[in-house]
């Protein structure tokens, strides 16, 4: 009762748990006026003053936790960013302001030559202002102050504020307004009624480099106008300096979210935005959770990218929970991508979203050519293997002369992907997986790519003492310092997680690129996408095979996605450009419609794979993992997991299939030992209820 007055939905409360009647934090999910039948202790607190959650996405995490089968409590943990949750980033405020004339003591009290200061100053600010500032603009004590709020002439109040401003404020300079093309034209014709319009899903297919972004532009600037709020969802290795500038330039109040963020500036974000200061919210995928006003319009760029989904608890996917706040909000949404996924394709072709086409890039630039390398085929200069074959090194050579720059990908860190003993076999392992370590040379070290553990790289086999441990296996380490050999008198960078570690590594490599500070950028797949620099005349790839043979599903989709995307970085200048693809499996449909660029034939080919082998979207799937550190609990518990599962499956309301329990690809991680189970059904229905 006592609490009844300040309990609200989206507060947080506490209530004692356990033995020790510790206090425990917890949502406030609904308000009953009816006790419960069954005895429960009380609340002992509210710790919020505002509602951190509103019913919108009250509702939105609550459809998360049925989707995705987890807790509603860890969903909402998630959504709501710890800075907020801890008030981080904020401290409390004593504030002074003059008392209204109306409300003035009578008759006026007398005030000493230093209140009168004060109070001067005060009126002269016309606001209510910190104390601290009163103090410093009237150079007086605290002391002073508070002899005003005596006679009644000045009050005072605690507040809680932001303990700096969001630190990049910096405005860009509005950006010249771009005339659309055609296709452009076309498609935000579609676009633009439905801004007004309610729900409703768009797929924005468009090519490389064929202006999606000026469509995302418009709408925003239009919902801006109209008083809304919008959100755009970019993938994490996209929010470059050259995106975040483009959306600055255009669209008023900009938040960037990314994962750079302190817990500080990450709460004073989301402060902001609660409190309708911003208008446009650009992050990645955590910035579906947005607690905007008054949304207008959810953007999604490249859709396609799996890094839209988290791979921890809540195991959400950002697309299709931006679907969902759509729907639920009423509200369009945009999703683009030169390769869209196949769930949204097919989304598409059956008429579930609306599909926009922009099939050629602006300005009637071509698509760049792409040829293939037979590595098969290719001489080996000394018998030797080599990263950049003959051909290759040939083609970089004459773009380098004519004053073009160079990108090369190579989607793996490191040095030596494989360490091992000729005499007796033995393979470098991690302590803690089942997997090969990757020596990388800059740190000396060998390093396991899953868990991070590292060990210094052995002289002599520690198996049979042999001598001649070879380092086998290519990384983007040993790729730059064979262009180094290769190439001497040109500047070679490397972009991986290794280098790019540091908050504006990225940014700085990527101006030091433009300025043609750097002619030869080597990386992993953070160079393959977004990115828009006019003189890169050639693209190559050093082996597109490397994800071809994952035990994956889509990693015939995935390697499409990349090739294209990387492919899409060559010619988007006037001098035009080309694209070299060394690969072993030149014939493989992936990597030939790729060379292409025939994503519409490759999405055909590959969802009739799909529906052959009932593979999403033709079935819902869902993956479960049983890890026990005791690989026989492991063992027993997916056993008996196997025979509930064989229980349910007779009482589900439709067919299920399911696979397992096997043993994962990767046996042990992270010292845990894993069993999967692969559960299947066209229904997600029948697929939540069997696992429930
Ligand atoms: P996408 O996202 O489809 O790869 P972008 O939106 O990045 O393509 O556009 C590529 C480049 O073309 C950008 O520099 C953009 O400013 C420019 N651009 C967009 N639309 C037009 C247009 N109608 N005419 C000329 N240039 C355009
Ligand atoms: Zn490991």
């Amino acid at each position: 009762d006592r609490l009844a007055a300040n309990v609200a939905v989206g507060k947080r409360v506490e209530a004692p748990f356990g033995k020790g009647d510790r206090g425990i934090p917890g949502f406030c999910v609904r308000v009953a006026t009816e006790a419960p039948e069954r005895s429960v202790k009380a609340i002992t607190r509210v710790i919020d003053d505002e509602a951190l959650v509103d019913d919108h996405l009250m509702k939105l995490t609550r459809w998360m936790a049925d989707y995705y089968l987890c807790g509603w409590g860890q969903v909402l943990h998630a959504v709501v960013p710890a800075g907020v949750r801890e008030n981080a980033g904020t401290r409390q405020a004593v504030f002074v302001e003059a008392v209204p004339t109306d409300k003035l003591p009578n008759p006026l009290p007398t005030v000493s030559p230093q209140q009168k200061i004060a109070l001067d100053c005060l009126k002269h600010e016309a606001r209510a202002v910190e104390q601290g500032l009163l103090c410093r603009l009237a150079k007086c004590g605290p002391g002073v102050v508070s002899g005003l709020v005596r006679k009644g002439l000045v009050r005072k109040f605690n507040e809680r504020i932001e303990s700096s401003q969001g630190a990049d404020e910096e405005t860009e300079e509005r950006s010249a307004h771009i005339e659309m093309n055609p296709d452009q034209v076309k498609a935000w014709d579609e676009v633009r009624p439905a801004l007004e319009a309610g729900y409703h899903p768009f797929l924005l297919h468009g090519v490389t480099g064929s202006g999606k972004t000026e469509i995302y532009l418009r709408a925003i600037e239009e919902i801006v106008k109209q008083g809304k709020e919008a959100i755009v969802l970019v993938p994490e290795i996209s929010l470059t300096p050259q995106t975040i500038a483009r959306f600055r330039g255009r669209c008023g109040n900009v938040a960037v979210l990314h994962s750079h963020l302190t817990d500080a500036e990450r709460g004073g974000y989301w402060r902001r935005v609660a409190s309708g200061q911003v208008q446009v919210v650009v992050g990645a995928r955590s910035a579906v959770f947005a607690p905007t006003r008054k949304l207008g319009l959810i953007v999604i760029d490249e859709e396609h990218e799996h890094t839209f989904k988290q791979e921890s608890t809540p195991r959400y996917h950002a697309r299709d929970v931006a679907i969902m706040r759509a729907r639920l909000e009423n509200i369009p949404i945009v999703m683009g991508s030169a390769t869209p996924s196949l769930e949204s394709w097919s989304n598409a072709q059956k008429g579930s979203f609306t599909l926009l086409k922009l099939p050629k890039r602006v300005e009637n630039r071509p698509m760049p050519p792409v040829k293939l390398i037979d590595l098969r085929h290719e001489a080996k200069p000394a018998g030797k293997l080599f990263a950049i074959g003959p051909t290759l090194e040939l083609a970089i050579r004459q773009n380098l002369k004519a004053g073009g720059q160079v990108i090369l990908l190579l989607n793996r860190r490191g040095f030596s992907t494989h360490v091992h003993c000729p005499t007796c076999g033995h393979v470098a392992q991690c302590a803690h997986c089942d997997l090969a370590l990757t020596f990388h040379r800059t740190k000396a070290a060998l390093v396991c790519h899953y868990c991070g553990w590292e060990t210094a790289p052995f002289e002599k086999c520690p198996a049979c003492a042999d001598g001649a441990i070879r380092y086998q296996g290519l990384g983007t380490e040993k790729l730059e310092s064979e262009i180094g050999a290769k190439f001497p008198g040109f500047v070679c960078q490397r972009m991986d997680s290794d280098t790019m570690s540091r908050p504006g590594s990225h940014r700085r490599v990527l101006d030091a690129f433009r300025d043609g500070k750097i002619h030869i950028l080597v990386g992993t797949q953070m160079i393959a996408k977004g990115l828009d620099f006019p003189n890169v005349t050639l693209v190559g790839v050093v082996n597109a095979d490397t994800g071809l043979h994952l035990p994956d599903f889509r990693s015939a989709e995935k390697t499409f996605q990349l090739l294209a995307q990387v492919a899409g970085r060559a010619g988007r200048g006037d001098k035009g450009g080309h694209v070299m693809v060394q690969t072993y499996t030149p014939e493989h449909p992936c990597i030939t419609l790729a060379a292409k660029h025939a994503y519409i034939q490759f999405a055909a080919q590959e969802l009739a794979h799909r529906k052959e082998h009932r593979y999403p979207p033709y079935e819902r799937m869902a993956r479960l993992i049983v890890r026990s550190e005791k690989e026989e609990e492991a063992c027993k518990f997916a056993d008996q997991l196997a025979a509930a599962f064989q229980e349910a499956i007779k009482r589900a309301a439709g067919p299920v299939r399911l696979l397992g329990p096997a043993e994962c690809p990767v046996f042990r991680l992270k010292n845990y030992y894993r069993y999967h189970f692969q559960i299947q059904s066209e229904s997600s229905g029948v697929l939540h209820d069997v696992i429930r």
